[in-house]
């Protein structure tokens, strides 16, 4: 067969070698060890925590190695794709500050050397290449239509073939000659190209996958598809041509992808190009809440699989992140004890810790994680985090919030500049509830006291109260001012003395901070009364008791 001429009949309109392209995609100039990772979604306007995991990963083991990490938008499976299905991903990246250092950057825009970053653009480099395969006798058109493919399959399952697919024997179009070719094309036959695997089923090949170490697998045999019938590439061929001009090092991806490896090898070999280094990441699983069994996050059933759940809760950047990093490296947690102020990002990421099964992400742990990290902020950071969060989520909230910064400021302030801040909020969604005492407009008055404490009492508490109240007393008197009017109110004005004869009393100072509480916030469990007592000023101090009192 003259390959040269088959080469030309197929690709009549290429030109450039793959020289050419080697010429305008240069190895990088990078320094020794430097690692070369790419994020590769397809343009679905969604992305899957998953995969915020896998491009945290690139871009950490890049950074570390002072290489280089990349956005690809593989967008060359159009049954996949929506319109601007990229934007969504961006902004998820952005929302998280997961920030890569070329590709794509939005909706038709992008930056870096290696270009275009978007597959669908790139046509010219895979017919490039394909072309050159087709040069050397390693791939070859196919003509076979849906229905010939559906019979194939039908003849392997009688024949009960172990392996099933387009390869050796069933390859028919591998035996075309030029002249039948010819026909066909003159004919205007649709055809797809094929790659041609020279595999064979008793050999078996090894590689190493950096988190899971030497992998077996058969050889591959089957002659993919490289080209589909409209000149688009196959994930698998655009993924080789493309890791291999964007000089990528290692291919991070998912494990689903671990079974397409000895495919992509062969690949590699047949072109010529040095293959990447694999890593196969372990999926993202959570416990089923009917079953209690461990499965993949979905997409379907699960609101937390997209990143956007997080943007929309209000998590900040910093809690998924954090969260994200102690999923993915075993030794985060021992470094944030030792560096708790260091930014995340800064974290020494190393593949080998990473685990090869699945994580769990668990709702209730990156809570916690939050409430620790949002708890290390201060008032004005929280601040300005909630009125973004709340201008577009909340936005009856947000003006309220923002009528008066500097008095939303210190409410934030209260117990959080000391040395144990205290931890009640996880996320932005819950600002407008826990601040709600605050605004008058938000505020719920509550007449259920502790069930112990008498109405009367509480009457009798709340008007001693007036009376000795002083919206000028320093936050460390205003609990003995408390106790002091406990004697004459029949409650004993220390725990410890109350519990030893708890019969002689009506009940202690606890409890008569909990009905000025009560009153004063409609709530039994506040950040420190007193200074919240300083923010609302006393006029609404006053009139919140006198109202509650009122109501008894
Ligand atoms: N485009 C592929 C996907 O969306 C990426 C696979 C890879 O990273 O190589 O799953």
């Amino acid at each position: 067969m003259d390959y040269e001429k088959l080469a030309e009949l197929l690709f009549p309109h290429v030109t450039l070698t793959p020289e050419d392209l080697e010429q305008r995609y240069p190895p990088r100039t990078l320094k020794e060890g430097a690692r070369v990772t790419r994020f590769a979604p397809s343009p679905t306007g969604y992305l899957h925590v998953g995969g915020l995991f896998g491009a945290l990963t690139d871009v950490m083991v890049a950074k570390i190695s002072g290489g280089v990490s990349y956005l690809r938008i593989e967008d060359t499976d159009k049954k996949r794709e929506i319109d601007d299905g990229v934007s969504a991903i961006i902004e998820g990246f952005d929302a998280f500050g997961v920030r890569f250092d070329e590709g794509v950057t939005g909706f038709g825009t992008e930056k870096g050397a290696y270009g275009p970053y978007t597959q669908s653009k790139r046509v010219e480099i895979y017919h490039i290449v394909a072309k050159d395969l087709v040069r050397k006798g390693l791939a070859y058109p196919c003509f076979c239509t849906a229905e010939e493919l559906t019979q194939l399959r039908e003849q392997q399952e009688k024949e009960g073939a172990l392996i099933r697919g387009y390869f050796g024997k069933y390859a028919r179009c591998r035996a075309l000659s030029l002249e039948q070719i010819e026909e066909k094309l003159a004919q205007g036959k649709p055809y797809v190209l094929r790659f041609r695997s020279d595999g064979s089923e008793d050999k078996r090949i090894v590689f190493e996958d950096l988190i899971r170490g030497k992998i077996e697998m058969p050889e591959n045999i089957i002659d993919e598809v490289l080209l589909k019938s409209d000149g688009i590439p196959t994930y698998h061929f655009a993924h080789v041509c493309d890791d291999h001009f964007m000089r990528t090092t290692h291919v991070i991806r998912a494990e689903e992808w671990l079974s397409s490896v000895p495919k992509h090898l062969a690949m590699f070999r047949a072109c010529g190009y040095k293959p990447p280094k694999y890593v196969h990441t372990a999926q993202v699983m959570k416990l089923d809440d009917e079953t209690g069994d461990k499965r993949k996050l979905s997409k379907r059933k699960d609101p937390e699989a997209a990143v956007s759940y997080f943007v929309e809760k209000g998590f900040p950047k910093e809690s998924l992140i954090e969260y994200l990093l102690t999923l993915l490296n075993s030794n985060f947690e021992d470094w944030r004890r030792a560096n708790p102020k260091a930014d995340a990002m800064d974290f020494p990421f190393n593949l080998k810790k990473m685990g090869a099964s699945g994580c769990l992400f668990d709702l209730a742990k990156l809570t916690d994680v939050s409430k620790n990290v949002i708890s290390h902020m201060d008032a004005g950071t929280v601040y300005a985090r909630i009125a973004a969060w709340a201008k577009d989520y909340a936005p009856d909230f947000w003006a309220l919030f923002t009528r008066d910064p500097a008095y939303s400021t210190a409410i934030l302030n209260i117990d959080r500049d000391v040395p144990k801040p205290r931890k009640d909020l996880a996320k932005w969604e819950e600002a407008p509830g826990y601040l709600s005492y605050f605004f008058d407009e938000t505020f719920v008055p509550e007449n259920a006291l502790p069930e112990k404490i008498a109405r009367e009492d509480a009457r009798a508490i709340l008007e001693a109260y007036c009376k000795i109240y002083d919206e000028n007393k320093p936050k460390d008197e205003w609990f003995s001012c408390v106790k002091s009017i406990c004697p004459d109110l029949g409650f004993c004005p220390e725990v410890k003395e109350y519990k030893k004869n708890p019969e002689n009393w009506k009940g202690h100072v606890g409890d008569v901070s909990t009905v000025i509480r009560v009153a004063v916030t409609g709530r039994t469990n506040t950040p420190d009364l007193c200074t919240i007592m300083q923010c609302l000023g006393r006029d609404r101090v006053l009139g919140r008791i006198r109202a509650f009192a009122a109501s008894l």
